[in-house]
């Protein structure tokens, strides 16, 4: 096994704090950078270090690949609301694909040859497939979808002239929390279905199913749920497997089975035991029928399938949510003494020039975009 440490990039957000939970536990040295647009020092394991900051800062990056000895990269740090990266192609594109040729150039240069990607099951666009295999048409219908699939091109095309083994993920719908609820979903809008329904649940505030006329068996959107410590473990036995020397993959992360939007929400119904008030309302742009995995490529590779079923995934973001009503709160990203010890400040590398950008500005912007035009909330 290649000796060193794992570079988390977006190791602060949702699925990334997981995966690096996962990671500390299996004994891996972890590294996270981050520049908490939408992460959390909070949700950061104590036994990670933190750099914060941001991947596409080449000079960053190689200060840290300098001073660390890198054994693979898990790249979590993007953005991932559909609807938005329609209005905000650049700003995709640069998170997601920018992102990915910055870290890549790093691992180029100083000679660091695993990587474990965070793709997306929008790159299969809308499948007729019952249970979508890797090997399905790609036609991605967003830009979201497209940057993701552009990096995952990127990607493999630098195992060819590099050598830099990949293990690319395609997620379909992830959900759920850490078992002791420390840490869960935090977006400040929160878009996706099951914490929108758990929110409606906790709070008795109305929410919408939208569209109830697609080609499914009740009419409502059917997707495929998977819990994050789910996707979190197989990031891992991907990590594993590259860093002994394994090839490469692109695989499907899902459960092999679909629950439509209604099911979905009279679940988190029972599970709760609190009434919910929804109401149907007119489809969302760009909304598929149905998107359901094929794991089949997962459980031959990597000896993974998802241990945690749908109950489960709303079991742990209703406490999560219960734990933290706040979510992170203000003290979020506020770094505690204790935070100080694992902070490595880095300066930039000078020869790579000047990285700047106004993060936080164009984060109001983009959150006041949301609200004006989607009815995300
Ligand atoms: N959805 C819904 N109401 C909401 C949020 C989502 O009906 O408040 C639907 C959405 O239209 C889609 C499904 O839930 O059919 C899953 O959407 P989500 O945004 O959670 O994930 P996506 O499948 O878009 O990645």
């Amino acid at each position: 096994m290649e000796e060193g440490k794992i570079l988390v990039t977006g190791g602060a957000g949702y699925i990334g704090s997981h995966a690096v939970r996962q990671l500390v536990r299996a004994g891996f040295q972890v590294i996270v950078l981050d520049n908490l647009s939408t992460g959390h020092i909070k949700a950061v394991d104590p036994k990670a270090e933190l750099v914060i900051g941001d991947v596409r800062n080449l000079g960053l990056l190689d200060a840290v690949f300098t001073r660390n000895k890198i054994a693979g990269v898990m790249q979590f740090a993007g953005k991932i609301i559909v609807p938005e990266s329609v209005s905000h192609p650049l700003s995709y594109y640069d998170d997601n694909f920018t992102a990915v040729l910055s870290v890549l150039r790093a691992m180029k240069t100083h000679h660091v040859h695993n990587i474990v990607f965070s793709s997306t099951a929008a790159v299969y666009g809308t499948s007729k497939e019952p249970s979508i295999t890797e090997e399905a048409e790609l036609h991605p219908e967003s830009p979201y979808g497209f940057s993701k699939l552009a990096a995952e091109r990127l990607i493999c095309d630098c195992e060819r002239a590099y050598g830099i083994r990949h293990c690319i993920f395609r997620y379909f719908n992830v959900a759920g929390a850490s078992e002791d609820g420390s840490i869960g979903e935090a977006h400040p809008v929160e878009t996706h279905l099951i914490p929108v329904t758990v929110n409606a649940s906790l709070t008795g505030r109305p929410m919408q199913i939208f569209g109830n006329d697609y080609q499914t068996r009740d009419g409502t959107n059917l997707r495929d749920y998977i819990h994050v410590l789910d996707l979190a473990d197989a990031h891992v036995l991907g990590m594993k497997m590259l860093v002994n020397g394994g090839n490469s993959a692109i695989i499907n992360l899902g459960s092999d089975k679909g629950y439509t939007n209604k099911e979905i929400v009279e679940t988190v119904g029972e599970v709760t035991g609190r009434p919910i008030q929804w109401t149907f309302g007119p489809r969302r742009p760009g909304d598929a029928d149905s998107i359901v995995a094929s794991n089949r490529k997962a459980k031959e590779i990597l000896d993974w399938s998802p241990k945690r079923d749908l109950r489960q995934m709303i079991h742990d973001d209703v406490q999560w949510r219960d734990k933290h009503p706040n979510l992170y709160g203000r003290q979020g990203n506020k770094i505690a003494s204790e935070d100080r010890k694992r902070l490595l400040n880095y300066t930039p590398s000078r020869h790579f020039g000047a990285f700047y950008e106004d993060i936080e500005s164009r984060d109001q912007e983009r959150l006041k975009k949301l609200h004006e035009t989607n009815r995300l909330n």
